[in-house]
């Protein structure tokens, strides 16, 4: 197997200098953790810059901690989930950490976001108390006609938009009726920090949220149920920090994406996001290869020193141990989840490998999967 040339994941967070003097604050005032003044500024900027008026953003360690604590603040032990098939392990995590019961639901197949006829169909047969919806690979989709959808049917509902942040079109929260969102910070997203995530959510929900991301205790001592999610004081400086850089690293991404998109127009048989507004903080570049084996992608590009990745394979239905409900038919999720590659998106600070990489893209994986 040839050398990677091309890695997956080139992470872009930070330079140290341009947060160390921040951070210094708060370890002059002797304060790392426990809603610190760098994680309160760096929710503040966060409400400014993505939340409506009357919604508000709370600092975490993680998505999956965000999602699990929302979760628990909006839903009683045992009550039932509607979630995505075709998602990161961690949406299904979340939701059994918050001690609920997922049931799985199919995708649209262009949208690759949960498809609200299967969603209906489920909620014939099943008792659904919720939905989790996910944006997958951070694209950023419409999602106005699942919230029509689950405001008429009485159903709340919780985007996880881990990959999504970023992007200059990361939707207003508070467009939709007491929507709650949750993104990840991890060094392998866009907007990366190492480890972290951002909820957002309606504001009147935010102690409710930070005393669950505080082992649940309440002011009087007593301790609903919770655990231990919030943000430390280091991380939130690096966020200070990427909050400043962040448009750069899209645009330049968008740019690559862009260039995927010359690139594999010309072939048939195979499905690219079309469907993603401009503003996209592009994660990564993820293609449905109809006629070809997934499989086979990724050994022709790793032979050419190119990684690429398989995500959201397999689906919950295939990789989780334990028992799931599955009221309707999961196949395009399943489908569609061993047939996609996802490609890796650059910023500038790998700039210089863009050229090679599109290079033998061009000249050599393409023409070797199709026989060119
Ligand atoms: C990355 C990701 C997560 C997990 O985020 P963490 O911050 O690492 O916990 C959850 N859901 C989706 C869809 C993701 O892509």
């Amino acid at each position: 197997m040839a050398l990677v040339k091309y890695p997956f994941l080139i992470p872009d967070l930070p330079d140290p200098a341009l947060w160390i003097n921040k951070y210094r604050k708060s370890y002059d005032a002797g304060q790392f953790s426990n809603f610190g003044p760098l994680s309160t500024e760096l929710e503040n900027q966060m409400t400014e810059r993505y939340c409506s008026p009357g919604y508000s953003a709370v600092a975490c360690s993680s998505a999956t901690s965000g999602l699990a604590v929302a979760l628990l603040s909006k839903f009683q032990p045992g009550q039932t989930i509607a979630v995505s098939n075709f998602t990161f392990a961690a949406t299904y995590q979340a939701i059994r950490m918050a001690r609920l019961e997922p049931i799985l639901i199919d995708i649209d197949p262009e949208t690759l976001e949960i498809s609200i006829a299967s969603l209906d169909q489920a909620c014939q047969t099943t008792s659904i108390d919720g939905v989790v919806a996910v944006r997958p690979y951070g694209i950023i989709g419409d999602n106005t006609q699942l919230h029509s959808y689950c405001s008429s049917a009485g159903l709340p509902v919780v985007v996880d938009g881990a990959a999504g942040l970023g992007g200059s079109r990361f939707p207003k929260i508070g467009s939709h009726h007491e929507e709650i969102e949750v993104v990840s910070l991890h060094a392998t997203k866009t907007f990366g920090i190492g480890e972290g995530g951002i909820i957002f959510c309606p504001t009147p929900l935010v102690p409710s949220i930070r005393s669950r991301l505080n082992f649940g205790i309440l002011p009087n001592r007593r301790y609903q149920s919770g655990i231990n999610g919030k943000m430390d004081e280091l991380h939130a400086a690096v966020g200070l920090a990427q909050l400043s850089r962040i448009g750069d690293l899209q645009r330049f991404r968008e740019k690559v994406a862009k260039r995927y998109f010359e690139l594999f127009s010309l072939l048939d048989g195979i499905q690219l996001p079309t469907l993603v507004p401009q503003g996209t903080a592009w994660n990564m570049f993820p293609v449905v290869f109809r006629d070809i084996l997934a499989e086979n992608v990724i050994t022709v590009a790793a032979k050419h020193g190119i990684e690429t990745r398989r995500y959201y394979w397999p689906t919950i239905s295939e990789g989780a141990t334990e028992d799931v409900a599955q009221p309707v038919s999961l196949r395009n999720s399943e489908e569609i989840s061993r047939a996609v590659v996802c490609f890796p998106v650059y910023t500038a600070k790998a700039g210089d490998l863009l050229k090679g990489l599109f290079q033998t893209m061009e000249n050599d994986l393409l023409p070797a999967l199709y026989n060119k």
